[in-house]
Order: C-alpha cells, then structure tokens, then sequence
C-alpha cells in the first residue's frame, strides 16, 4: 500500500527579492515498510521535501499525501496530531535532535510524556527502543558523554517513540565519519526490518545508499527519471 504520494509537488520560496523554485513538480511514491535513501546534488530540494513530508513546511501547490493526511490542506490540529504521532523527523545536526540537559531515557521519555502514555509504557518502550538501536548502555547519558553516532541512533529512538507510521532523516550521517555514518544506517535498516517502519533518508553518501534496497535521485526540484539502484539490481 501506498504511504507517501506526492504528486506534481511544487514549494517555492518567495521573499521580496528573489523567487527559489525548490520543487518544481515532484512526484515520489513510497510504499508501506519500504526504506528509500534519496540523493542529489546540494540545492536539489531534497531537505525542501523532507520538511514537506515532516508537515514543517506547506506546499506551495500540488499534492503531498501520507497516511492518508493531505499536507497541502490540514488545521492546526490535525497538524499537531501529525508531527506527534504519524512522522519521526531525525535532523542532521545531532545536537539539534537532543536536549543538552536529558539524558537518553528521558529524552525518550519526552514524546511519550508528551502524548500522554502511562509511565509503565513508556518506561518498557524506552528500553526497547534504546536496545533495538544499540545504545542501551547510553542509558543514564547525557549527550556530551556520548558518540556522534550514539547521539543520532538516541535520536532515532526519540523519533521512534510514538510508533510513527514514517520515519524521516535529514543526512543523519553527514557529520559523521564513515564506520560511524554505517552505524548509523544500519541501526536505520534495523528500524525497517525489525519495526516495519516505513524510512525515508537523505544522503550523499554513495556507499551508504547503496545498502539500500531503493535509491531516488532528486534534480532540480524533481525526481529524477534515471534509476540510480533498484532491487532489481540488489546483490550483484
Ligand atoms: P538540498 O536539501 O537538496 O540541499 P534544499 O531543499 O535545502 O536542497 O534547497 C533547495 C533550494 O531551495 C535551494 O536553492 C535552497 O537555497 C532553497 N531554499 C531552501 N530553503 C529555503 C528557504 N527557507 N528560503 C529560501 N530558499 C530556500
Ligand atoms: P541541507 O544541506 O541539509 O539542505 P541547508 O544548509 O541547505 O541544509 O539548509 C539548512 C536550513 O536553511 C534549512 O532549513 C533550509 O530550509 C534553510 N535554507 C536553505 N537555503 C536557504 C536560503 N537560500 N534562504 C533561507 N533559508 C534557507
């Protein structure tokens, strides 16, 4: 079944000046428990549509679905209902994912406390999470006594914690070195198997895309008509 569909999606950013076509009539399909890693040059609107796809940021025109919300047209409400229950967003920057103060079980915590889970839930849930993603041992840290790569699987976990029908990651990788970037990606692909969630990723790491099982490319604001990797092309 289809989770994310966008149709001739289009975002443009207007200022008094200046006019950036970000997406310029995109369309992307991506089915339920898929994992797809998106690439393209800087400046090709992949973060444009992850911003989308967060419900950070509205289309400008054309059609954004996922999980049955329209993004182009929702209220206040369901919007709030949306970044908290139906997508994980994992940024970049890993120090934008934590809170300096928290540790890991009760940055965790945090969304779960937020939605109103009971604590006995969110207490067996933070364990799980933090488990799954191999960072148990970062328990009781804080994010400076932790890894970048450990600072970005927390981060997976907190974007997990209320069982989101998609996870988003803007290059969660890109300020890391490469054996921690697969790390990271492979506590991604974990997510996917084991979790069934549906995972969209960001990346210009070629190496780490290609252990993905789908690669769309993005240019100028569109996908790409070329295929980059399909699993067709899996294993060989
Ligand atoms: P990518 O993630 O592929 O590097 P982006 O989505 O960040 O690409 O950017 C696509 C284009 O939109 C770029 O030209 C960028 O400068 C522009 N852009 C992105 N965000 C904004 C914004 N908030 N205001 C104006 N232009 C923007
Ligand atoms: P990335 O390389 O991950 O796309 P960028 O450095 O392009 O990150 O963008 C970081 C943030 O700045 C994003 O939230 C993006 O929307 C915003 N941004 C990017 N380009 C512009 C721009 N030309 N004007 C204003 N904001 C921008």
């Amino acid at each position: 079944d289809a989770l994310v569909v966008c149709d001739n999606l289009v975002r443009i950013y207007q200022s008094e000046t200046i006019e950036v076509q970000a997406l310029q009539g995109l369309d992307l399909l991506v089915h339920e428990g898929e994992m797809v890693a998106l690439v393209g040059a800087s400046g090709s609107g992949k973060s444009t549509l992850l911003n989308v796809l967060a419900g950070v940021d509205a289309p400008t025109a054309g059609r954004a679905r996922v999980a049955g919300h329209d993004l182009a047209d929702m209220s206040r409400t369901e919007q709030v209902r949306y970044r908290r229950h139906v997508v994980g967003f994992v940024r970049q920057q890993a120090s934008r994912n934590l809170v300096p103060y928290l540790t890991a079980s009760q940055v965790v915590d945090l969304p779960m406390t937020i939605a109103g889970l009971p604590r006995a839930r969110r207490g067996a849930r933070t364990e799980e999470l933090l488990e799954l993603l191999g960072v148990a041992h970062c328990t009781d840290r804080r994010p400076l006594q932790m890894s970048g790569g450990e600072q970005q699987r927390v981060a997976i976990a907190v974007a997990l914690a209320n069982e989101p029908r998609l996870l988003l990651a803007d290059e969660p990788t890109g300020e890391l070195d490469s054996a921690t970037a697969a790390e990271v990606f492979a506590a991604l692909r974990t997510v996917n198997r084991e979790l069934g969630a549906t995972v969209v990723v960001v990346t210009h790491d070629a190496a780490v895309s290609g252990q993905v099982a789908r690669t769309v490319a993005i240019r100028d604001g569109r996908t790409s008509s070329e295929v980059v990797r399909s699993d067709a092309d899996a294993g060989s």
